[in-house]
């Protein structure tokens, strides 16, 4: 990262620009100016992070935000190697299943549904064509692919993107625990240690049990909304205790590889906007549609 950096600058050196960090662009909509803003749109080509966490009780040992502060570390870095505006702190998503624990902040369905909604349309209002959602809570994972899919019911002049799914690479540094490590165990709690070392409690890792309490018995594929509670009612799964660093550089040093090759990628996508506008024209008329 350091090296991109350095050759970044060398090609500015002898620029004024470069020469006043200070104009330098930053990446927080909430540091731009309004006229920083616009040139801020230019730089990214349109593109906005939207990183999405939630406030949720993180085994004994974690804070709240975890989800939070580690998605918004790896949007921060990955900006870092590639331009995009990120949007400020964002935690209105689905955590239902933690509203017995103390800090949790449940939004009902249809507000989650209706503020990412409104949130997307006044971000594309200015200028955000292409909204990069990097999902940091697992329990968005029904709802992200959901809303960028609701996205078809009607026109919309941008597209969602999103990264959801596993956010911690195989490989790398042996872990110590062995077992299911869901939430707040070995992996999330390596992953803290990098992004806020100082807020991981991990002398407490151990106050309880992070084993799966296996209450309900049904086939794996059939889904119940209680299956979280059934199985880790403490919001705890895995051993957070066993964590280290190093686990957690291998886990975050790809996950912020993965939001840049997206950001790019989104950028390069002129097709998936064209396809859209395609498809809503005709579903207008959808009997004119014959293969
Ligand atoms: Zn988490």
């Amino acid at each position: 990262m350091l090296k991109k950096l350095t050759i970044v600058f060398a090609s500015f050196a002898l620029s004024a620009f470069a020469a006043n960090p200070q104009n330098k662009l930053s990446s927080k909509w909430e540091e731009l100016t309004a006229s920083d803003f616009r040139d801020a749109i230019v730089q990214s080509k349109g593109v906005c992070i939207l990183p999405f966490g939630i406030l949720e009780k993180h085994g004994p040992h974690l804070p709240l935000g975890t989800d939070l502060l580690n998605v918004r570390y790896a949007a921060l870095h990955a900006v870092e190697q590639e331009y995009a505006v990120v949007f400020p702190e964002y935690y209105f998503g689905q955590i239902f299943e933690a509203k017995h624990e103390p800090g949790t902040i449940a939004y009902s369905r249809d507000l989650q549904l209706k503020l990412l909604q409104e949130t997307t349309d006044e971000m594309a209002r200015n200028g955000c064509k292409k909204i990069f959602i990097v999902n940091g809570h697992g329990g968005n994972e029904s709802l992200i692919p959901y809303f960028a899919q609701s996205q078809l019911d009607k026109p919309h002049d941008y597209v969602i993107y999103a990264i959801i799914g596993e956010r911690n690479r195989p490989g790398g540094p042996a872990k110590k625990s062995t077992g299911i490590d869901y939430h707040a165990g070995e992996n999330e709690t390596a992953n803290t240690l990098v992004t806020h070392p100082e807020l991981v409690h991990i002398d407490r890792a151990k106050q309880e049990s992070g084993g799966d309490q296996a209450r309900v018995k049904l086939p794996e594929d059939v889904y119940t909304g209680i299956w979280w509670y059934a199985r880790f009612p403490d919001h705890y799964s895995g051993d957070g205790s066993v964590a280290a660093k190093e686990l957690g550089l291998w886990h975050i040093d790809a996950w912020i590889g993965s939001i840049v090759e997206a950001i790019r990628a989104i950028k390069a996508d002129d097709t998936s906007l064209k396809l859209q506008n395609e498809f809503y024209e005709k579903s207008k008329h959808p009997l004119e549609t014959r293969q």
